[in-house]
């Protein structure tokens, strides 16, 4: 009766690290249960997962299957990366070089670098030439086991080029097996067309209204940081997003401890991204509210910079931890997954199961797909990544070695 149905099964899995347990974001002790099954199995069915277990189990339900026997490798649910800004024209080659011979941030954007260089270079790409560079950056994310990843406009500043970005991520979507979940941060910095109150009104205006009208989107996210946008304009931006449908993220106390994280628990934010100088009164306001810390090493690396998130104190205060790339062409150019678990482990103290949980099921959570994807579970999508390893610990420890093997999106090789 399954005849019209396409069935797969992968069979002879090292470690199938299933992620299974609560059906919701997982904290403290649970960061580290990831459900594993040696020598495990799935049978996939029409793009979901039908089951989980036990080779030998799974490959008795599975005589009309396709079998793929994986000899022996690594399987995890594919990686969720909740925070890229993946559609940008051009690249910070120049202010890479620039900072490697110690010029100051400063110095960069006097040189004409810094984040303005990229929005000119977006502004004048046509949205072909965008959709055709991101859609080499897609394939990256999935040579490296990502099968989802929210992406963010930011880099247009107005309405036309926030819209085109946002329309190249709908156009992604449609046309890849990449999963894209769309916001809007329009707010990533102040415009230099115009006065910041004047661009606030902009955003919330003009850009808003459309982005929800047209379903662009469905999160709104702010950069809140001294000289781009502060206390007061962030919510005011947020709270229209809000009005409209569009739920919260936030860009919050990367620089400066200004108060970021307090205001997206106060406004019930999805999200607080960053978190480098968050105090301890930060973590507990965005504990109470129940908002996911979205914890960024890549871009403290690639910046050489030093402080990394305080994790520990973030997993203690019983936080739904989540880890994510920030792909972006100035601070954070990595898609790889496994790169930003090295930095979880070596320099935020994380263990291997941890960083794996907050990149794979928490994430999923933090992007309202908890249900969906994020582990290996009968009913969810078959988004299934498998690594030239047995250990689940190696994805970390071989860092900078690529070892992904193959990965299914849907139930199809990609
Ligand atoms: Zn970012």
């Amino acid at each position: 009766m399954f005849d019209s149905m396409k069935s797969l099964a992968l069979l002879r899995a090292s470690q199938l690290v299933t992620l299974a347990g609560p059906k919701r974001p997982r904290v403290g002790q649970e960061l580290s249960e990831l459900g594993i099954i040696r020598d495990g199995g799935i049978l996939i069915r029409d793009g979901k997962i039908e089951s989980v277990g036990s080779s030998d189990e799974i490959e008795k339900k599975s005589k009309s299957a396709d079998v793929v026997d994986l000899g022996g490798r690594l399987v995890l649910p594919g990686f969720v990366d909740a925070h890229t800004h993946l559609v940008f024209g051009g690249n910070r080659l120049d202010d890479f070089e620039r900072r490697a011979r110690g010029e100051t941030y400063e110095q960069i954007a006097k040189a004409g670098g810094g984040i303005w260089s990229t929005v000119q270079k977006t502004r004048a790409a046509s949205e072909e030439e965008l959709f055709e560079t991101a859609k080499k950056r897609a394939d990256w994310f999935l040579r490296c086991g990502t099968t989802t990843i929210e992406a963010k406009s930011g880099y247009g500043l107005t309405l036309n080029d926030e819209l085109k970005l946002l329309r190249v991520m709908r156009r992604l979507n449609d046309e890849i097996s990449l999963e894209i979940v769309p916001t809007f941060l329009g707010a990533h910095a102040i415009s230099r067309d115009m006065p910041a109150d004047k661009y606030v009104d902009l955003v919330i205006n003009e850009m808003l209204p459309r982005v929800a009208q047209e379903k662009l989107a469905e999160f709104c996210d702010v950069f809140c940081e001294r000289g781009y946008f502060d206390i007061e304009q962030s919510r005011k931006i947020l709270s229209a997003a809000k009005k409209l449908g569009l739920k919260a993220r936030g860009h919050v106390d990367q620089l400066s401890n200004s108060g970021g994280a307090k205001l997206l628990a106060e406004l019930g934010a999805t999200t607080a991204d960053h978190l480098e100088k968050t105090d301890e009164q930060g973590i507990a306001a965005l504990a109470k509210a129940n908002v996911q810390p979205v914890l960024l090493p890549g871009s403290v690396y690639a910046l050489g910079l030093r402080e990394y998130p305080r994790a520990r104190e973030i997993i203690s205060a019983g936080l739904a931890v989540v880890l994510a790339t920030d792909f972006n062409p100035g601070s954070s150019p990595t898609p790889s997954m496994p790169m930003v678990l090295s930095l979880a482990c070596t320099q935020m103290k994380m263990s291997p199961a941890e960083a794996i949980t907050a990149a794979t099921i928490n994430a999923a959570y933090s992007l309202n797909r908890g249900d969906k994807i994020g582990s290996l579970e009968s009913g969810k999508i078959a988004n299934v990544a498998v690594f030239d390893c047995e250990d689940h610990r190696e994805l970390a420890y071989w860092f900078g070695t690529p070892q992904t093997y193959s990965v299914y999106v849907r139930g199809e090789r990609v």
